[in-house]
């Protein structure tokens, strides 16, 4: 495989590198990412890097895990920036690996925040965050010059595990036509009320991708009204993204994957969908 021509750094001992590995398909690692992996001394990873991944290291790389998974007993986030930093001073060259994008709703940036307050050195690799990989992966474009010029991506648990106060549901409903949900599961019902009350359809379309970009990723549409009743009879389970919008009704034409399962995809269910909304 040729690679553009580009400088790809080298990891110096004593240093960490925050990197994104994306949702789950190794494919969407970036070159960089790659890059960093095979020069680790230590990978420390969280519980959303697909261990297929992990098989990259070379050998000799000590893999440690630092999952942290919503309700679940794991690591405390102090302890995982406090092994970083004891590790890094032991001059090895040290490897966080998160899943998806490590700036969004992934903690990079605290840990981040906590290497810059030890003095310790760092480089942030970027990766494809589930809820832009995911919709890819769906057949769901994140925006469409018909349905709306803006999105949001919101988290349904802040750091209590509750229903996120600070977020602006009614705005949020009110000002974003497509809303793209991460730790949604939980307080998903909590959260479809929210976004009810505050005006939008009970009818709009809505999915839940689950284990996104992976070999066993699912896709459910529904509605926003029915959208609890649906996780409920299919037993859907974390990790999944939740989207709302008509974007999701692009689907009918533009499901790739299901295309690669023998889904015959049309520009016509879509073109009704939207004479429905227009007219
Ligand atoms: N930094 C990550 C997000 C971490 S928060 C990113 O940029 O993607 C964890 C949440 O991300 C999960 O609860 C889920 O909502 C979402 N997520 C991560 N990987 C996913 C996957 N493969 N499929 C579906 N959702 C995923």
């Amino acid at each position: 495989m040729k690679w553009p021509k580009c400088e790809l750094p080298m990891f110096e001992p004593g240093w960490v590198w925050l990197v994104g590995t994306g949702p789950g398909d190794p494919g969407l690692l970036t070159v960089h990412a790659v890059n960093a992996i095979n020069q680790a001394d230590v990978i420390v990873f969280d519980a959303l890097v697909n261990p297929a991944i992990l098989e990259l290291a070379p050998a000799g790389c000590v893999i440690e895990y630092a999952g942290k998974r919503g309700g679940k007993p794991s690591a405390k986030q102090r302890d995982i920036t406090f092994r970083l930093i004891e590790l890094a001073r032991k001059k090895k060259r040290v490897l966080r690996l998160k899943g998806g994008d490590p700036f969004i709703f992934g903690r990079g940036g605290e840990e981040a925040l906590a290497l810059v307050e030890a003095g310790i050195r760092f480089r942030v690799v970027p990766g494809i965050s589930a809820g832009v990989g995911g919709l890819a992966y769906a057949g769901i474009p994140l925006t469409h010059r018909d349905t709306n010029q803006t999105v949001t991506f919101v988290t349904g648990h802040d750091a209590r595990g509750l229903v996120p106060n600070a977020v602006d549901w009614s705005a949020v409903a009110k000002g974003s036509p497509v809303i793209v949900m991460y730790m949604a599961l939980k307080h998903h019902e909590a959260i479809v009320s929210k976004l009810l009350a505050a005006g939008r359809r009970p009818d709009e379309p809505a999915a839940i991708i689950c284990n996104a970009t992976l070999s066993d990723q699912s896709v459910v549409e529904t509605t926003l009204a029915s959208l609890p009743l649906v996780v409920a009879e299919n037993a859907i389970q974390p990790p999944a993204i939740i989207v709302v919008g008509a974007v999701v009704e692009l689907r009918a034409a533009l499901d790739w994957i299901g295309m690669m399962n023998g889904r015959s995809l049309t520009v016509d269910t879509w073109d009704m969908c939207r004479q429905r909304e227009t007219g």
